[in-house]
Formats: C-alpha cells, sequence, structure tokens
C-alpha cells in the first residue's frame, strides 16, 4: 500500500468509475473516488420508482473498440443478456426500419417525395464518384451521404430537434452519430443490397439483467475489492495546489471534513466545476468554458396500466409536432424490470438549458409527451397512471463549427497542472457513450502504469475520443 501512487478520481458516473476499476486492479495505484450526489452511477445509474427499476433513457451495451466488451463481460461476470435490438423510427404515422431503407420509404412516402428521394441518391452517387472533399458542416455530411431529399425529410428535423440549428453544427456531430464508409456504401444499404455492418448497426446489444445501473454500481465493488475507496455525498471541495501539480484535496463527506493527498487526480466532473476547484482566479480559462455549448436532456416517464405498449426498445421521432425525438419502453430491455400488469415509457428530448422547453413545469412537459402518444396511436389517455420528469443540464456537448478551437483552449488551460487527467462524457467534453469511457480508463491506467508523462497521455486521449463513434 506504501509504494502505490494515490489517485483521486473526481465523479461516479461510468466515467470516472472506470477509471477508478482499472487504476485499482492494476495494483500499482491507491484509488479514492469521491462523488457528489448519493448515488453512484451518473447518466448510466438505474433508480427505482413505482415497482420499476427505471434507466436515464435507452442505455445500451455494445462496442466496436478491441477488447473492450469481453472486459465489460468479465466485469458483470455472467450478468448480461444479450437482447436482439429492435428500433424503429416513426415517420408520416408509420414505424419504418432503422437504419433506414429505401424500399420502407417507398411504402409511406407519396410518388412525389419518393422521386425526389430517388433524385437526391442518384445525385449523391454520381458526385460520390468525383467528390472528396471534406464536408464543411453536418448538413454537408448528411446530404453528401444520403442526398438532399433524405437529409430534409429526416436528418435536418432530427438534428434540429436533438442539436439545434444543424447549419451550425460541425461534421463532427454527424460522423460521431452516423457512421458510414462513404456515400456509394450508404447507398447500397438503403438499398439493401449491401448489409449493415458491425461499425454502423449492430443487431444485437448486452444489457445488465438488473438494469444498466448494475454496470456502474459492480465497478464499484470491484474498485473496493481492490482496496479502493468510493465515496458518496461529497460536498464542499477545495482542491490544493503546489507548483503547477494538484497535492491534494479536501472535501466534506456525510458532514465530516476529510482530507485526500494525491500524485495524481483523473476528473469526470464538468469542466466548469473543475475550472471551479482548479482555476477560478484564471479569467481566460473560465471565459474559454463558457464558450464551449451543451444540451440538456430532459427524460419524461409515464407510466401506463398495460402489460407492454411497444414492439421495439426504443423508436426515433424525427418529426416537430412530437414534442421529444425518441421513446423507449425499459421492461423491453428485461420484462422483470417492472411489474408484469404495468410498463414505462421514457420520452427523450434536449433542448438549451435557457429554453422555454427546460423552464417549463413538469406538468406541462408530460402533458405534451403523453399529447405526443397518443397522437401517435401508441397509448390512449385512461392508460396513463402518472408521469416523473427527469432533467440533466448540459450533458450533451454541442459540437458547433469552432467547437475544435474552444476546447483546446480549455485542454491547454489544464495543461498547467502536470498530474490532472481527464475522462468521461462531460470530463472531456466528448459526445461518447459507456463503452468509450471504459476505453478512457483502460487507456489511462495503461499509460500511467507504463509512466508516460501526463502530457504525452492527454495528447494520445484527446485524439483517441475525437475518433470514437456511437454505433446505433
Ligand atoms: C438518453 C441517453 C441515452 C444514452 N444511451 C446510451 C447507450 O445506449 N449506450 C451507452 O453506452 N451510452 C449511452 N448514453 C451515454 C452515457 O450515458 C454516457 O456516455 C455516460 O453516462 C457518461 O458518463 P460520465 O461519467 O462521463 O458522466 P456522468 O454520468 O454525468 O457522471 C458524472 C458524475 O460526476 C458527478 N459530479 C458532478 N460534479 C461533481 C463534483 N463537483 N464533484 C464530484 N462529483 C461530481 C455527477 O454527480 C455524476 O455522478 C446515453 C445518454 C443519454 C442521456
Amino acid at each position: 500500500m506504501a509504494d502505490k501512487k494515490k489517485i483521486v478520481i473526481l465523479g461516479g458516473g461510468i466515467g470516472g468509475l472506470s477509471a477508478g476499476y482499472f487504476l485499482a486492479r492494476s495494483g500499482k495505484f491507491q484509488v479514492t473516488l469521491l462523488e457528489k450526489t448519493n448515488t453512484i452511477g451518473g447518466v448510466c445509474g438505474s433508480f427505482k420508482h413505482d415497482g420499476f427499476i427505471l434507466d436515464y433513457g435507452a442505455h445500451k451495451l455494445y462496442s466496436v473498440i478491441p477488447g473492450i466488451l469481453d472486459e465489460i463481460k468479465n466485469v458483470m461476470e455472467g450478468r448480461l443478456l444479450r437482447v436482439l435490438k429492435k428500433n424503429r423510427i416513426f415517420l408520416r404515422g408509420h414505424l419504418l426500419d432503422y437504419p433506414l431503407k429505401l424500399g420502407n420509404l417507398a411504402k409511406v412516402l407519396g410518388a412525389g417525395t419518393f422521386l425526389k428521394l430517388g433524385l437526391g441518391y442518384a445525385v449523391t452517387f454520381i458526385n460520390g464518384l468525383f467528390d472528396k472533399s471534406p464536408a464543411s458542416s453536418y448538413a454537408e455530411y448528411i446530404m453528401k451521404k444520403f442526398g438532399r431529399g433524405t437529409y430534409e425529410l429526416v436528418f435536418e428535423p432530427l438534428a434540429d430537434k436533438v442539436w439545434g440549428d444543424p447549419s451550425t453544427l460541425h461534421p463532427d456531430m454527424a460522423r460521431t452519430r452516423i457512421p458510414a464508409s462513404g456515400g456509394i456504401d450508404v447507398i447500397l444499404r438503403l438499398l439493401g443490397i449491401k448489409k449493415e455492418s458491425k461499425d454502423t448497426s449492430a443487431e444485437y446489444f448486452f444489457y445488465p439483467e438488473k438494469g444498466f445501473g448494475d454496470f456502474p454500481l459492480t465497478l464499484k465493488e470491484k474498485i473496493e475489492q481492490n482496496g479502493g475507496r468510493v465515496f458518496i455525498n461529497a460536498g464542499s471541495m477545495h482542491v490544493k495546489r503546489e507548483a503547477g501539480r494538484i497535492t491534494g484535496i479536501d472535501a466534506v463527506i456525510d458532514g465530516q471534513a476529510h482530507s485526500f493527498e494525491c500524485d495524481y487526480m483523473v476528473s469526470s466532473i464538468p469542466l466548469s466545476s473543475l475550472g471551479g476547484l482548479t482555476l477560478s482566479h484564471d479569467k481566460k480559462f473560465i471565459g474559454a468554458v463558457q464558450k464551449l455549448e451543451f444540451r440538456s436532456v430532459v427524460l419524461v416517464y409515464v407510466f401506463v396500466k398495460r402489460p407492454l405498449v411497444l414492439e421495439d426498445q426504443w423508436i426515433f421521432f424525427p418529426e416537430r409536432e412530437f414534442m421529444f425525438s425518441r421513446i423507449f419502453e425499459q421492461k423491453q430491455m428485461n420484462p422483470d424490470l417492472g411489474p408484469a400488469d404495468r410498463t414505462a415509457i421514457c420520452c427523450d428530448f434536449t433542448c438549451t438549458a435557457d429554453s422555454r422547453q427546460w423552464k417549463a413545469g413538469d406538468e406541462e412537459i408530460a402533458a405534451k409527451c403523453i399529447e405526443g402518444l397518443i397522437k401517435g396511436g401508441f397509448i390512449k389517455g385512461s392508460d396513463v397512471s402518472g408521469h416523473l420528469v427527469v432533467r440533466f443540464p448540459d450533458f450533451y456537448p454541442r459540437y458547433d463549427l469552432g467547437y475544435q478551437e474552444k476546447i483546446k483552449e480549455v485542454y491547454n488551460g489544464l495543461r498547467q497542472f502536470d498530474n490532472l487527467l481527464l475522462t468521461g462524457r462531460i470530463g472531456m467534453y466528448n459526445y461518447n457513450n459507456a463503452d468509450h469511457c471504459f476505453d478512457m480508463g483502460r487507456f489511462i491506467t495503461e499509460q500511467l502504469v507504463e509512466g508516460k508523462a501526463i502530457n504525452k497521455i492527454m495528447d494520445e486521449l484527446e485524439s483517441r475520443v475525437a475518433d470514437y463513434r456511437i454505433v446505433d
């Protein structure tokens, strides 16, 4: 114990816990993790409500990063279900396969619209043969892959709902969310001539039997089994610094003052909170953090007096007439997660923290979501037994056209500490999933064990996370 390096990790979401798991498992580090709330797991957690175990929106486990799924299976020791993926997109009153297929679109679109789409594909196909220049915006990226017609029908309204004005979005926003090797490849898949690859869409995914939150809880247990400590309810933090290093942190935990020394700090908390703890005097840095754009997430759980409502785990809603951009039925992951005679549908949408939607009361938001579910023909008003609204402010990093310069400025500000590492989604301002957070934890540990310098690790981590892709 005495010769182990001391590490303090900030944040008990999947980002902080993954780092803690690998670091503690290596046997070379004494891990102390500090979480400010009274629960573990952050947005990957689950919670109990009205007889249900509920996740924070649709969470599936899947990864194309070599070795990561096997590592997760090891952690979960067989407590993972292999679930056949069922998800569709609701368009013009019809449920269509997702990813979209041209043949399905033909069934629901009028002849004029379908012709327009077909023409769009033809133009995209021909352009794709000659034009290899990179797209300069989200809109251009999608149009180069799918054609203008599909962009306007599906991607533009969906992006507007999820990210806000797509004309101000960086192409990385599309690249991360909609991976595809090339225009021609996409068209072959749309025509159904080529199958989706495991990098673009998975036929199945994994899911922790007891709810997604069992994954972070298991990581916590394993940190403790390896001699680490995980504290919840950690507040009033004060970071101690000395000559470009973080030397420790004071915190009040359950009303008791604690002091932790550290050789390294790993942060998965919002960059604004980390800035407040470490560089509150540095106006340039704080200004840079404030320039980063986010979308806040609203989850509306609607409880329904029926055993099940959907056939899919989740359904996307690109059309503006629906407030939500996706609905998710928890019991489709595992029917044991709720009572036999009732179900819960989670409607999710994003908005900015200064928007009318964010400021609206829970009743108003829930009423709009219930109205949408009724309009879509999924439920009747008399089916509803209650609702619950959960909000996560500033959770989706929004890659605007200048985001790369903005985040570079923030990272550079934090480089003045030569023992501080970043990880996670909000901790790194990286639009990623749980498997990516897990990969970051593994990567950081391998690099520290090798004895690499922090600046070098952060350089490599920054380029590693830029390549993460979300598989639908
Ligand atoms: C609707 C939705 C659907 C998703 N679907 C999937 C999916 O299907 N598959 C998938 O893999 N991923 C999915 N994700 C993404 C996944 O949730 C994130 O990648 C992951 O939760 C990020 O974890 P994190 O640890 O970076 O952040 P968080 O979960 O936000 O954890 C950060 C933690 O830090 C704590 N904290 C904050 N400030 C402080 C402080 N000052 N001191 C101490 N602690 C602090 C917070 O309380 C929190 O516990 C989805 C996300 C959403 C919203």
